[in-house]
């Protein structure tokens, strides 16, 4: 029994819709297992721009580090759009990455049995199942490094810097390994060592890492290579650990050989297990207010809060298993529907996970 505070962000476009129906969920939960969940609601993204200037407060940062989590609903909006770089909405994400120091991006991609139907692959392909959990270095890398724009004879150049210090690899490393001893000890280390010096120095980190985990099996792919073989036999990988940039792109592809980006789960964590949970969908502005959003990937980033940040393993297995049930009974939302299942709107899918939660 204990007493976590959690700090909600809803933010712009269904992320209030969804993040309503995952309030309820950590609430049935609490209620079934003892727990007290306080949460306390904070602005950011185009919400916050439109009420007090500015897409995030000084203010959401304080609330966010005296919680003990925080649950995003997802920011950005067409409405925003026009606005300068560091003026938008999404400019509230690396803000609250780099304030809360979330170095570790994990983000699972699993197939579900009930939606293999789903998956972009050739059903041979995809038979032995998906469960890939991809680990990206969040606050370092060429997204963080020095950038500029000079002169040169063949006209105006830019460039930007992709550099890594030894404890920034060690330190998502070190996750990476963790993970992979309490899922099928088996850890891919993807990088571009045989063209970039940063890759070398990542690799020979990974290498001096390893030599605490003679547990795990330990393999290398190039990024090039990696992106095919995640398509080619996805099966074989269990945790991938890579850069911030190239972790950008392999989440991406790992998320949508799994179907819809309305079922995907992702959390950031720092050293201290703190992290914020989020979809990794967006804002999603064409459907927002109409009752036709998938809330499940915020329900299960909630779970994951409950895992990584609270070490409440079996409420989260909880959550996982009332997903389960609920798309193995044919209840789809628009984004994961198809023949002969049915259609059901935002608040049917969360109040659909809530009756199965045990
Ligand atoms: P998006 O993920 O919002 O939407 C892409 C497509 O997927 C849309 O057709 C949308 O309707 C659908 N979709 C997304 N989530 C869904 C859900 N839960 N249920 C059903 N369908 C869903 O991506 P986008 O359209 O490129 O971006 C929209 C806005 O979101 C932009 O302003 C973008 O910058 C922002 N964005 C925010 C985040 C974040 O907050 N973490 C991430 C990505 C994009």
């Amino acid at each position: 029994m204990a007493d976590f505070k959690i700090a909600t962000i809803p933010g712009d476009g269904i992320g209030p819709e969804i993040i309503v129906e995952t309030i309820k969920v950590l609430e049935k939960i609490g209620g079934l297992y003892g727990h007290t969940f306080a949460f306390e609601e904070v602005l950011a993204g185009g919400i916050a721009i439109d009420e007090v200037g500015v897409p995030l407060p000084d203010v959401t940062i304080e609330v966010c580090k005296k919680s003990d989590a925080v649950l995003l609903g997802a920011v950005g909006g067409w409405k925003w759009d026009v606005l300068p770089g560091d003026m938008r909405p999404e400019r509230a994400l690396l803000g609250l990455r780099g304030e809360l120091e979330l170095y570790a991006n994990l983000r699972p991609a699993v197939l579900h049995d009930a939606l293999k139907g789903a998956c972009p692959l050739r059903p041979d392909i995809a038979a032995g199942g998906i469960d890939i959990m991809i680990v990206r270095e969040l606050t370092g890398g060429m997204y963080f490094g020095d950038r500029g724009r000079k002169q040169t004879p063949l006209g105006e150049a830019a460039w930007d810097t992709e550099m890594y210090a030894v404890e920034e690899v060690r330190r998502i490393a070190i996750t990476a390994f963790e993970l992979a001893r309490k899922r099928k000890k088996h850890l891919t280390n993807v990088d571009k060592a045989n063209v970039l010096e940063s890759s070398r120095l990542w690799r020979e980190v990974i290498l001096d890492v390893a030599k605490n985990y003679p547990d795990i099996e330990l393999d290398h792919l190039y990024i090039d290579n990696a992106a095919m073989q995640i398509i080619r036999d996805p099966g074989s990988y269990d945790v991938m650990v890579t850069t911030n940039m190239f972790g950008d792109i392999l989440s991406d592809e790992a998320s949508q050989i799994t179907g819809s980006i309305g079922m995907l789960p992702s959390a950031s964590l720092n050293k201290d297990g703190f992290g914020m949970y989020e979809p990794i969908h967006g804002s999603a502005p064409d459907i927002a207010g109409q009752d036709k959003s998938n809330p499940i990937a915020t329900i299960l980033s909630a779970a994951m809060m409950l895992q990584y940040s609270f070490d409440l393993d079996k409420e989260a297995k909880a959550i996982e298993s009332a997903v389960t049930a609920v798309l193995e009974s044919g209840a789809r939302t628009g984004d994961i529907m198809s023949d002969g299942m049915r259609l059901v709107g935002t608040r049917e899918m969360g109040r659909l996970v809530l009756d199965r939660i045990k």
